[in-house]
């Protein structure tokens, strides 16, 4: 299991998706490293960085040291065998990472991964010493049709089912309405904490009572530093999970800044 977070800490983590070289990787990071240390503004939030597994190794030298932490994208549940073109767990912790994201809408919906998948995924990061952000939302037609609540509580209740509340208590989630990923639209502050409420509710359900308050939940979709502040002011908004905005490395510390 990875070491346990302080209570709900704060955490923006950016997915660079398929974008960077391990060269461009590794630029982009030292640049985001000197911009927060020239500017300590966002101290108190953690920070992690989601490059593609091949810029993993380069990305995680130029953050040795510096405090910012390593994640993957996605990986496999098994510890290794004939898996051709996927990772295991404990191959992303030996270069380096800290987190793995799991479960993204650009994985569920695009590459058809299930619910039980993201199940598994889930126990075998924790078993190979990851911090999991496991993503959860729904399609702008679930929203239309009054479902997003009942999406919610079906991905967070097969993700979770079964674990105790320690383990719980370790891992991320990140509220990402499917809407919202990569189209400029972000939710409104509203419609983010019902979402983060109904997550903690049911992980009240399925984990214990009392869990769904100390589990971290980010918001995902269209976050930048123009809009962060207004985000992170809501209580129930943990940090956020930044695709396109933490692809430059200004824009990335300052929704980092925003959310200390
Ligand atoms: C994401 O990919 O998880 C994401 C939130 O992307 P964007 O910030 O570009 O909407």
């Amino acid at each position: 299991m990875a070491s346990p977070w302080p209570r709900r800490p704060r955490l923006v983590a950016g997915n660079w998706k398929m974008h960077k070289t391990p060269a461009e990787g590794a630029a982009l990071a030292r640049e985001f490293v000197a911009l927060a240390a020239a500017d300590p503004a966002g101290k108190g939030c953690e920070v992690a960085v989601c490059p593609p597994f091949t810029a993993l190794a380069a990305v995680g030298e130029a953050l040795r040291g510096t405090g910012v932490h390593l994640g993957a994208q996605n990986m496999h549940a098994e510890t290794h065998g004939a898996f051709t073109g996927e990772i295991a767990g404990s191959m992303l912790a030996a270069v380096g990472c800290r987190f793995v994201i799991l479960g993204h809408s650009e994985r569920r919906h695009g590459m058809g991964e299930t619910d039980e998948q993201v199940a598994k995924k889930l126990r075998a990061a924790l078993r190979d010493d990851l911090t999991p952000i496991v993503c959860v939302g729904e399609l702008l037609a679930e929203r239309e049709g009054g479902k997003t609540t009942e999406v919610l509580v079906r991905q967070i209740a097969a993700a979770y089912a079964g674990l105790d509340a320690a383990t719980t208590r370790t891992t991320v989630i990140a509220y990402e309405p499917v809407w919202a990923i990569g189209t400029g639209k972000v939710a409104t502050t509203e419609q983010a904490r019902d979402a983060h409420r109904v997550i903690r509710a049911t992980l009240d359900q399925t984990v214990g009572a009392g869990v769904g308050s100390e589990v971290a939940i980010l918001y995902g979709g269209s976050v930048n530093a123009g809009n962060a502040a207004t985000l992170f002011a809501e209580n129930d908004i943990d940090g956020a999970l930044v695709g396109g905005a933490s692809l430059e490395a200004a824009s990335f510390w300052k929704i980092a800044a925003a959310a200390r």
